[in-house]
């Protein structure tokens, strides 16, 4: 089969196809035939060398997958042989024709979601419903700031929270992207990229101030998202690519919160019952992932370069 190979750190020209051995699933595992694969951010940074404890070159990328199970292990009975399925983890490969994953790395992909859909949800739909649910603790009525909420973790911030009954504050840089917010039924759509957002955002809330803001790029919006906060706001870092300078007495005076988050740590029963709310979701409509642009798998280095850009709407992947 076909699988791309990190054979040492470095660019994204590292990320090369070739020929690699079938897979075979053991007794307890399951081979899906792969139709779409999710690129995340966090793959370019691993890719990068960045995360140089968690991979040892040469590794194939990539935790998200959708597609039509091949085959199953003797032991396996909770999937058989045509069932539609995603996957959060794999035993063996992402970017790649087939992958081996356990019963419990993988989710029955709903008929109304297409393969492309799946793959955006390994990652981004774990990530913002943890966030929002785990570490926010968010509730109904609650005025809820996605930064940057384009992008494939904050669409489906955007969907949880609405579905919920939280006021949504959702930013992103392009005239396309906030229109599409808006019509997802955000309340307030505001540009990040200009400076004032921060007071419109305040302003959006009718001097309640924000209850959870769910943060993309820490190192831009840190300092100045605490004082936009209520009374027992919580920031929630999702994402940052640098340091970040912040005044304490912005939280000190709101008894506000700042916690980081990465869907690394969150344990095997949450991730459980995370899946089985977004499976539910998928099916009753409420949650349906917005594919950017669907490449081909020899396409991942390009891929590694659009998905550090900005201004897209939206989940990349790759299709085998
Ligand atoms: P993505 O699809 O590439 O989206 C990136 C988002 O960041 C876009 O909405 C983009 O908006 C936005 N952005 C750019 N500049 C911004 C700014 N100044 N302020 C606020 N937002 C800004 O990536 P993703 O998969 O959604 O992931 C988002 C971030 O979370 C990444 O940094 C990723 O590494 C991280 N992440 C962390 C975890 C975790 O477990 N902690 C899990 C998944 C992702 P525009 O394009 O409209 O400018």
């Amino acid at each position: 089969m076909k699988a791309i190979r990190v054979l040492d750190f470095g660019g994204p020209e590292v990320l090369k196809i070739e020929e690699v051995p079938d897979l075979v699933p053991a007794n307890d595992e399951v081979l899906v035939r792969v139709h779409a694969v999710g690129v995340n951010p966090v793959e370019t940074y691993i890719r990068s060398g960045a995360y140089g404890n968690m991979v040892t070159p040469p590794y194939t990328p990539g935790s998200d997958a959708a597609g039509i199970v091949e085959s199953v292990g003797a032991n396996v009975r909770e999937y058989a042989i045509g069932d539609r399925v995603y996957s959060d983890h794999t035993v063996k490969s992402a970017y790649a024709e087939f992958v081996v994953a356990k019963p419990h790395q993988l989710h029955r992909l709903p008929d109304n979601i297409s393969c492309a859909q799946g793959a955006a949800l390994g990652v981004p739909y774990a990530t913002a419903h943890r966030a929002l649910f785990g570490k926010a603790n968010a509730k109904s009525g609650d005025y809820v700031l996605v930064h940057g909420a384009s992008g494939a973790v904050g669409i489906a911030a955007v969907q949880l929270a609405l579905h919920h009954g939280m006021k949504v504050i959702a930013t992103a840089s392009t005239s396309e992207s906030r229109a599409k917010l808006e019509t997802l039924g955000a309340q307030y759509v505001l540009d990040h990229s200009d400076d004032e957002h921060f007071s419109d955002a305040h302003g959006a809330t009718c001097g309640h101030g924000v209850d959870v803001v769910l943060e993309m790029l820490a190192n831009v919006n840190l300092g100045r998202d605490l004082p936009i906060l209520a009374k027992n706001g919580r920031v929630i870092v999702i994402g940052s690519r640098g340091e970040a300078t912040i005044n304490p007495r912005d939280i000190m005076g709101r008894d506000g919160q700042i916690l980081g988050m990465t869907l690394f740590n969150c344990p095997p029963d949450e991730l459980q019952s995370i899946h089985a709310e977004l499976v539910e979701g998928l099916g009753d409509g409420w949650l349906s992932p917005f594919i950017h642009h669907e490449y081909a798998l020899q396409e991942a280095p390009q891929v590694h370069q659009s998905v550090m850009q900005n201004g897209t709407w939206g989940k990349i992947v790759l299709i085998p």
